[in-house]
Order: C-alpha cells, then sequence, then structure tokens
C-alpha cells in the first residue's frame, strides 16, 4: 500500500478511535460515580425507588453499549498496529491487497471480499 493511503486510512481510523474514546470515557466515569454513590450509601437508602429501577436500566444500557463499542475499539487498535507495521490492507488468509474501496467501507477488515465469501459459503455448509 502507497504511503499516502496509509496515512489516509491512519486519519480515519484514528480519529474513530479518538471518537469511541471519547464516548468510552463519558461512560467511564459514569458508572464510577455510581459506584462512589453506591459504597457510600447514598443511592442504595434513598427513598426514590422508581429513580433506582431506571438507574439500573440506563446502566445496563450503558454496559451494553460499552461493550460493544469496547470491541470496535480493539478492531481499531489493531488496524492502527497494522498501519504501523506495515501489514495493513493485506488480506490475511491469501495475502493480496485489499481493494480502497473495501477498506473505505470497512477500515478494519482484515479479509479481502473474496475470501469473506469463501469464509461465509464455508459456514453455510457447515450450518
Ligand atoms: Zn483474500
Amino acid at each position: 500500500m502507497e504511503q499516502e493511503d496509509c496515512e489516509y486510512f491512519k486519519k480515519i481510523l484514528v480519529d474513530k478511535r479518538n471518537e469511541i474514546r471519547n464516548d468510552l470515557g463519558v461512560l467511564e466515569s459514569h458508572s464510577m460515580n455510581n459506584t462512589s454513590a453506591d459504597s457510600s450509601g447514598d443511592l442504595i437508602y434513598s427513598d426514590h425507588m422508581s429513580d433506582l429501577g431506571s438507574a439500573s436500566m440506563e446502566r445496563e444500557k450503558a454496559f451494553l453499549f460499552a461493550s460493544r463499542d469496547g470491541a470496535y475499539l480493539e478492531q481499531l487498535e489493531g488496524a492502527i498496529q497494522r498501519i504501523e507495521e506495515g501489514t495493513y490492507g493485506v488480506c490475511r488468509v491469501c495475502q493480496t491487497e485489499i481493494s480502497k474501496a473495501r477498506l473505505e467501507a470497512v477500515p478494519t477488515t482484515k479479509i479481502c471480499v473474496a475470501c469473506k465469501e469463501a469464509e461465509a459459503a464455508e459456514k453455510e455448509k457447515r450450518a
């Protein structure tokens, strides 16, 4: 892959990573606040039981959101690492270069369209 393409995709990946880190940072500080409130007893012994119910639902949603984003963040980190190692944009199965159009659509991908389709077909057969 050309140097300027590397820079181009690296920027996309790093921007996305920073965006998600920010999102997760907000969620993390939220859950930290909840934890400290719990341990001090303020939340647990409050009279607002209905508030408690919705608070735990909010926490559950936040957790799901965080875990999905956490997985994506890991993929982004991996892709950035591959750019730094010079292996980004190369299919891990057939070792050919992945098309730029595919990388634009899925910047964290590790395999080319042909191999992805072959893999999907293979899964169908096994299912
Ligand atoms: Zn391939």
